[in-house]
C-alpha cells in the first residue's frame, strides 16, 4: 500500500541535503518512487558514506561544498538532514524560493500505512521509546521501533503494514522539519533548555517539540507530563484527548503513583472509550518497588510508557511483565563493574546538565563524577547544589573542564582533577574513589569536541573500567 502512497513523489524534483544514514535511505526511496533526486553534502567525498551506492543507482551526489545553483524554482522539495542548521546557504535559498524544507520524518508519515506513536522530549526519549516497543511486543501489537533511535524512520515506513505500529523516537531537529506529520499517539516527556546552539531561542526549541501535536485530531491521544511546565503548555497545541502522567499528583486521567503503586486512570470520555471499555476506571499496574529501571527520572519514563501503552491497547498485565525485567538502555546509568568495592556506572548519554542531574540523584553513595565535553556556552550553575549534596570527587576533561572545575569548587568539592580524556579520567577516578563510592561518567556535555559520539565515549569508559579490573 505505501508503494501506492509513494506515487506522490513520481516526477518530483528533490534535493536531499546531507548524506548520513537517513539521507542515503531517503534518497534511495525517492528515486525508487520515480523522483529526480540530487544529493548534496558539504563533507569531502572521502569522508561521506554511501556516495558510491547512490551513484550506482544513478543519483548524482555533489560533495565537498554547496553549489550556488543547487536550487531554483524547478525544485519541488528539499529533504534536509535534521542536524543541518537552517542558516546554511542552500536551506536559506530554498526558504527564500518558498520550496518546502522537510526532514525524512515527514516522508515517513506520508508513506506509512501503520499508525504512528511519536515520542519526544529533552530527556528520556530512547528509554521510553525502547520500553514502549518492548511492552507492545509483549502485548503482540507488532511494534516497529525507529527514528532517532537507530533505524531510519522512512525506511521502516515503507515496509510497515496497517496492522503494525510504528513507534518513533523523534528529536526536536527532526520535528522542526515536519508539516503534516500526525501521530495517533504523541508523547512529550519534558521540555528543558537544550540545543540552543541549533535552535537559537528556547521558543524555537519548544515549538519544534510542539510540532508533534499540531496536526492531531480529536480521535488521537497526547501523553503529556503534568509535572513539567513546558509540556503543560503543550496541551494548548493539540485537539487530541490528553492523558497526563505525574510522579507528584493524582490526576484526572492518565498515570500516576498512589499508595506505592503505578496507577492508570482511564478518561471518562473521548476516543479511548471503546478500547478501554472492559477495564476498570482505575487500574493498579505494578508496585513501584517491583520496577527494574533505576532512578526517579525513569519513573517518569515508566509512567509515560504506561499511558502510551494503555492507549495503544496493551494490557496492564503485559505492561507489568515488561516493567519487572526491563533494566534500561546502554549508556544510560548503565552498571559497568564493581572494583575494590567501587561501583562504576556509564551515563555517557547525559549530554546536558538536565540529564546529569537525575543521574547524580539516582545514588545514595558518594559519587566521584567524571564530566566534561563540548562547550555550548552553558554555565552549569544548576549542577552546584547536586554536586554539593552527592559528589565527593570531580574529574573533568574536554572544552568545559575549566567551567566545571569552577562549579566543583563552588560546591565545596575537595578533590578536583583535570585530565585530558575519558581514559585518563577513569584512571584518576580509580585513585580518588573509596570502597562504597560510585564512579559515574555523566558528562553533562555532548561528546563531539573529542569523540565521534556519546556511544564511543561510553564504550571507551567501559573499556577503561574493565582494564582496571585486569590490571589490579
Ligand atoms: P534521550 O533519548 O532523550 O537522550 P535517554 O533515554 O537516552 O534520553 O536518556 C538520556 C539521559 O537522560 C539518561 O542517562 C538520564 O540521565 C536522563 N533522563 C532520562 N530520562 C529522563 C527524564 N524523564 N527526565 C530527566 N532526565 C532523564
Amino acid at each position: 500500500m505505501s508503494k501506492e502512497k509513494g506515487k506522490q513523489f513520481a516526477g518530483k524534483k528533490i534535493v536531499v541535503l546531507g548524506l548520513a544514514k537517513s539521507g542515503v535511505a531517503v534518497a534511495k526511496l525517492m528515486k525508487q518512487f520515480g523522483a529526480t533526486v540530487t544529493v548534496n553534502d558539504k563533507k569531502p567525498r572521502e569522508e561521506a558514506a554511501g556516495v558510491e551506492e547512490l551513484e550506482r543507482l544513478g543519483i548524482p551526489v555533489i560533495c565537498g561544498y554547496h553549489p550556488d545553483d543547487l536550487l531554483d524554482e524547478s525544485v519541488d522539495l528539499v529533504i534536509k538532514n535534521p542536524g543541518i542548521p537552517y542558516t546554511v546557504a542552500p536551506v536559506r535559498a530554498a526558504l527564500a524560493l518558498k520550496i518546502p524544507v522537510i526532514t525524512e520524518v515527514e516522508i515517513a508519515y506520508l508513506l506509512s500505512d501503520a499508525p504512528i506513536i511519536g515520542i519526544t522530549g529533552s530527556n528520556g526519549k530512547t528509554t521510553t521509546t525502547t520500553l514502549v516497543g518492548e511492552i507492545l511486543r509483549e502485548a503482540t501489537l507488532s511494534p516497529v521501533v525507529a527514528g532517532n533511535i537507530g533505524t531510519v524512520l522512512s525506511e521502516q515506513a515503507v515496509t510497515v503494514t496497517s496492522d503494525q505500529i510504528l513507534v518513533a523516537e523523534l528529536s526536536s531537529f527532526q520535528l522542526k522539519g515536519t508539516r503534516d506529520f500526525r501521530p495517533q499517539i504523541a508523547c512529550i516527556l519534558n521540555v528543558y533548555d537544550a540545543h540552543l546552539d541549533y535552535h537559537k531561542t528556547k521558543e524555537d526549541y519548544i515549538h519544534s517539540k510542539f510540532n508533534l501535536l499540531v496536526n492531531q485530531r480529536e480521535e488521537d491521544i497526547a501523553v503529556l507530563n503534568y509535572d513539567n511546565e513546558g509540556t503543560c503548555s503543550a496541551a494548548a497545541y493539540t485537539k487530541a484527548a490528553i492523558l497526563w502522567f505525574s510522579v507528584k499528583e493524582e490526576i484526572a486521567q492518565g498515570s500516576f503513583v498512589k499508595d506505592g503503586f503505578v496507577v492508570f486512570k482511564k478518561p471518562a470520555a473521548g476516543p479511548l472509550q471503546d478500547k478501554l471499555a472492559d477495564s476498570p476506571e482505575v487500574e493498579r499496574i505494578i508496585r513501584v518497588e517491583e520496577i527494574a529501571l533505576p532512578g526517579g527520572h525513569n519513573l517518569e519514563n515508566v509512567l509515560a510508557a504506561v499511558s502510551i501503552a494503555r492507549a495503544a491497547g496493551a494490557s496492564a498485565q503485559a505492561i507489568a511483565h515488561v516493567l519487572r525485567s526491563f533494566a534500561g538502555v546502554e549508556h544510560r546509568i548503565e552498571f559497568v563493574a564493581e572494583i575494590n568495592g567501587v561501583k562504576y556506572y556509564n551515563d555517557s548519554k547525559a549530554t546536558n546538565p538536565a540529564a546529569a542531574i537525575p543521574a547524580l540523584r539516582a545514588f545514595k553513595e558518594p559519587i566521584v563524577l567524571i564530566a566534561g565535553g563540548l562547550d555550548r556556552g552553558i554555565d552549569f550553575k544548576e549542577l552546584v547544589p547536586l554536586l554539593k549534596e552527592h559528589a565527593s570527587g570531580l574529574v573533568v576533561y574536554g572544552q568545559t573542564a575549566e567551567i566545571l572545575a569552577k562549579r566543583g569548587t563552588e560546591a565545596g568539592i575537595k578533590i578536583i582533577k583535570r585530565v585530558d580524556n575519558v581514559r585518563d579520567a577513569v584512571a584518576s577516578a580509580h585513585l580518588i574513589a573509596h570502597p562504597g563510592d560510585v564512579v559515574l561518567l555523566s558528562p553533562a556535555c555532548a561528546s563531539w569536541d573529542m569523540y565521534k559520539s556519546f556511544e564511543e565515549r561510553g564504550s571507551i569508559f567501559k573499556e577503561s573500567v574493565h582494564k582496571l579490573k585486569t590490571s589490579r
